[in-house]
Parts: C-alpha cells; structure tokens; sequence
C-alpha cells in the first residue's frame, strides 16, 4: 500500500471522526474534510508543473499544511523533503541544492526569523518574479515558491491559490494508480545532533508500515486523541504522531507551531486527550511547569519517549503524575523510518521504565564486538538493525551510505546496546559520546542516571573531555532546581561515595540551558567544544 492509498481507505472507513485539530489555527478537521483538503493539494501540485519524483520541500513548524503536505506528496508521486524550522540562509541554500527541491513551501516567519526574506536574499528574482518561473544563481533547481500565509507576495503562490482543476485531479487519479510502495516518499533529515544531518531516503513502505507498528504497540484506535509537540519536520512527528494517528483513525491534536509546555498542558486538558509524544527534555519542561498541578492529565492513557536516553525517574513521574499508565519508550533514528525497538503497555514497568522494550515486528538485530562478531546476550556493543524499515540511502551522499550500510544490508546504528534473554533492549550510549578514560570505558548514562537521584538536580549531561594524560575526563554539565544551590565540590563528593573513583566528574559545570536541536536533544559535541574552548 502507498501512503495515499492508506488514507483514502482510512478517510472511506471514518469519514466523520475527527483527524486534526490544530489549536493555534482554529482547524478541527473529519477525516473526510482532511481527505479533501490533501487532494486538493495534490492535484493542485500537480497543476504547478511538477511531475512524479520532484522533490518538494517544507520548511515550516507544526501546522495543518505540513500535515496536509505530508499526505498530498506521496498521492501526487512527489518527494517531501523536511528542512528544519532552525535553519538560516546557508543551511537551507545547502539542503534544497543537496537534493534539487523544484518547490519550496514556507511561512512568511516563524519565531524571530523571516522566512521570505531569508529565501529573497537568496532567490532576489522572488520579488520580480520572473516569466516561466524562478531561476535563481543559488537555487537553480527551484522553480515555485508557497507561501502559507493569505497576504501575496510577489514571485510567490499562496496555498489557498493551488487549485485542483479537472485536467490535474484526472492526472492525479492515473498517478496514484502506478506508484509503488517501494517508491520513495520522503527525504528526512537526522538531528544534526553529532554534526551535520544527513538526508535519509525513505520509501512508502519504509515509513508506513512503521508508523503502523508504532500505534500497534500504542493500542491507537479511533477514539484516541494523540497530542504531539514534537516537530514534524522530523521523523517523530511525522512518523510517530501524524502516521501512527492516520493508519488507526485517531486524531491528530497540535497544540502549538514550536514546543511551549504550557500550550501543552492546555491542548490535553482541554481536548481530553488520550496520547501525549516527547522528548525527555520536553515531559521534564511539562512536569517542572510551576502551573503543572492547575491541569486535569487524567485523560491520557499512552504516548511515547524517546530520542533520547529516558531517565527512569522521568518515567516513573510520567506514569505517576501524567497519569500515562501506558507510556511507551521508542528507540530508533530517523534511517530506520525510524523506530526498531519499543516497549508495550503488557511489558512489566520496570523494563517499561528501564529500557527500550522488544524488537517491532519484521525487524532484524543483532549486537556487535569491534570486529563484527556478534556478542553473547547480556553483553554490550554496536547494535546493528536490517529489515523493511532500513533507508534506501543518504540521498545524493554514497560515501555517508556506504558507512551506514553494509553490503548485508545491515543498518550499523552508531549505539551501543545490550539485549537481555528475554529480548529486551538497553541503550547504553552513543559509541562517540562513550568516555575513554585512561583506557576504562564509561557510559556517560550510567552517570546521568545516578546524578538524577540527586534532590537539587533538574537535568544534567555528561560527557568526556581531552586529555593529556588521560585521554578524556569526565565532565557534568549541571541545571539545578529553581533555588537550590550546592557546590562543584558537593556534587564531586556526593559522586565519590556512590561511584567508582574515575567515573566521578573532574569538571562539573553549572548552567542554565544544554545547547539543542530542534528535536530537543542536547548537542554534547558543542558542549565539549565549549569546554575545550574555556580550558584553553
Ligand atoms: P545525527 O545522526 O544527525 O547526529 P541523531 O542521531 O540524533 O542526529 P536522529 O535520527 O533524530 O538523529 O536520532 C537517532 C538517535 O537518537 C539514535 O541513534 C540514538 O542515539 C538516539 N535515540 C533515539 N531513541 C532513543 C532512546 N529511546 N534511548 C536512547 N537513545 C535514543
Ligand atoms: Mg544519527
């Protein structure tokens, strides 16, 4: 099945249940008004002059186009290409020539930044607009501007323009009759949370099977709600959320265009609903809100963690206090479509909290030693991934895929992961953020961990610094509780009676905020650069 043909069946099966809810536009959509608004851009798409294949490329926060564009694409044969609501001129210049976007679909501005302008100074013919269609010096590949806002802008097409005439919906009905579930649907981009992200190819059957496992192992039916804060230009968003929500009928709330916790808190008590997705960063943001006890959670049931390493306590505060008896933790990269293990509401809560859960079905792994030998059960190493949710590739970058992907197939994830008898996953770290400490591996993790037992901690990051004699040393980067204080050298003592000697942190830093993504997850190769740069 192709992901349009999915919604078509969905749309048919439920034509009155509510699809999505977009709080900060006013929008509550039925599955049969969603449906119509995607073909109607489809077609419309179709009627710009662009053909099956052609890149097209959002560069927007969460809001309802982004949803309907995620479903148009894939039904007009097009490639949707996620860019980063955080990316500035050279970033954007760099991704949509990476990948030759034909179109480009923006907001005038988002937060601080203007995104017209931006395109303008790179694109100057926008504003004269030029017979036959754009053709920039540094974009030659881009031909058509859409600018979801109602005010027009010269050189542009505003998004209620696209218009589905007879000639296009006809051309879109033969279309959708010859694409292929193995057609690619969908360049994402990775984090950029250890350098500079890389555009992963999906296909149809990459991401449509996985977002269906994913509610799966939600229990997703359509009477859920699903509230997601996290950013669809990414795979947890769009996969996760909107994908998982649309092959089970449930709604899709969005309570604001970036993360707000409070905005949060709002769309789930006021829409009742049953799911709420996020990065720890993100439930850490809701759980410490000081308005946190005004809200009424007792409606949500599941959603899922995950992006980042789950600190048991959050968890534990999520079932306890969010009322998430079902919570799930997801582990997977956007290569992977992107999830390959989770946990499930019948698995134990300890191993809920704990780890990542079992593998998802048709999914492959194994656990590897440094020379590819796979390691005995219990035992940490390189966690390898192959199976129907692998990426085509790096687009345009073989030299980045070949890394990746071996000639088996197997995805090489870039984690080290322990899988227990039974079958469950621990992620222990990234194998570039473990410390080599005069020649001792350590696990930043199993330090975070520890350290979020301490009362006057609300969120820390460990991570390993040159050293001359050493190789590394261990550093903590340190947020304190609003009106605590304690010292570097508490924190070093409070370590030294827990910990062995050299897992104790050498620097211990306080600050206010973690330098982060998007996505929310904490860069720790800047971190590290910081340091470097104040030891210098
Ligand atoms: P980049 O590849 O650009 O450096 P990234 O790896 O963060 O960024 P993503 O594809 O968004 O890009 O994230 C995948 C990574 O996130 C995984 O490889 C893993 O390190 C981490 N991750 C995802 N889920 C979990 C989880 N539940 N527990 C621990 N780590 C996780
Ligand atoms: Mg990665």
């Amino acid at each position: 099945e192709t992901v349009g043909a999915m919604l078509d069946r969905i749309a048919a099966r439920w034509p009155d249940r509510p699809a999505l809810v977009v709080r900060q536009q006013g929008i509550r959509w039925t599955y049969a008004a969603f449906h119509a608004e995607v073909e109607r851009v489809a077609a419309g798409l179709l009627a710009l002059g662009l053909e099956p294949g052609d890149r097209v490329g959002i560069w927007a926060p969460n809001r309802a186009e982004w949803v309907v564009a995620q479903f148009a694409a894939p039904k007009a044969g097009l490639i949707l290409v996620n860019i980063n609501p955080a990316y500035r001129s050279h970033e954007l210049a760099y991704s949509l020539n990476k990948v030759a976007c034909r179109a480009l679909i923006l907001p005038r501005a988002f937060k601080s930044s203007r995104y017209l302008e931006i395109l303008s100074g790179l694109a100057p013919e926008l504003a004269t607009s030029v017979p036959g269609g754009l053709r920039a010096a540094a974009l030659p590949d881009l031909r058509h501007v859409i600018l979801l806002d109602d005010e027009p802008a010269a050189g542009t097409r505003r998004w209620a323009d696209i218009v589905a005439d007879t000639e296009a919906r006809a051309r879109l009905a033969a279309i959708e009759t010859e694409l292929s579930f193995d057609d690619p649907v969908n360049i994402q981009f990775t984090s950029g949370t250890t350098g500079a992200p890389k555009g992963a190819t999906l296909t149809h059957h990459n991401i449509l099977n996985n977002g269906f496992f994913i509610g799966e192992a939600m229990r997703l039916t359509e009477e859920d709600r699903l509230c997601i804060p996290v950013p669809f230009y990414h795979c947890f968003g769009m996969v996760l959320g909107n994908l998982a929500c649309v092959t089970h009928g449930a709604c899709m709330v969005i309570p604001g265009e970036g993360f707000d916790a409070l905005a949060t808190l709002e769309a789930v008590a006021e829409e009742r609903c049953t799911g709420l997705h996020g990065v720890p960063t993100m439930f850490i943001a809701e759980l410490e809100h000081p308005r946190f006890h005004e809200f009424d959670l007792t409606s949500l049931r599941t959603g899922i963690m995950a992006g980042s390493p789950c600190p048991i306590e959050i968890m534990r505060r999520v079932v306890r206090d969010m009322h998430m008896a079902e919570v799930t933790i997801a582990y997977g990269m956007t290569e992977t479509s992107p999830v390959s293990f989770q946990t499930v509401a019948e698995d134990p809560l300890e191993l809920r909290v704990s780890t990542v859960g079992r593998v998802h079905p048709h999914v492959e792994v194994k656990v590897v030693d440094e020379a590819g030998r796979v390691v005995p059960r219990g035992q940490t190493g390189e966690l390898l991934t192959r199976g129907y949710s692998v990426m085509r590739g790096y687009w345009g970058d073989d030299a980045n895929t070949r890394a990746a992907l071996d000639e088996a197939r197997w995805m090489h994830t870039g984690d080290l992961a322990t899988i227990d008898d039974a079958g469950y996953c621990t992620i222990v770290g990234r194998l570039k953020d473990m410390i080599i400490r005069g020649g001792e591996n350590i696990y930043p993790r199993e330090i975070e961990e520890f350290l979020y037992g301490h009362p006057d901690i609300q969120d820390v990051q460990v991570f390993g610094v040159p050293d001359e004699r050493l190789g590394e040393q261990v550093c903590a980067w340190i947020r304190l509780r609003d009106g605590s204080s304690v010292s570097a050298a508490a924190i070093q003592d409070y370590c030294r009676r827990h910990l062995a000697y050299f897992k104790v942190p050498h620097y211990v830093r306080f600050v206010d905020a973690f330098p982060m993504t998007v996505t929310g997850k904490v860069q720790k190769y800047l971190m590290r650069e910081a340091m470097l740069a104040a030891l210098a």
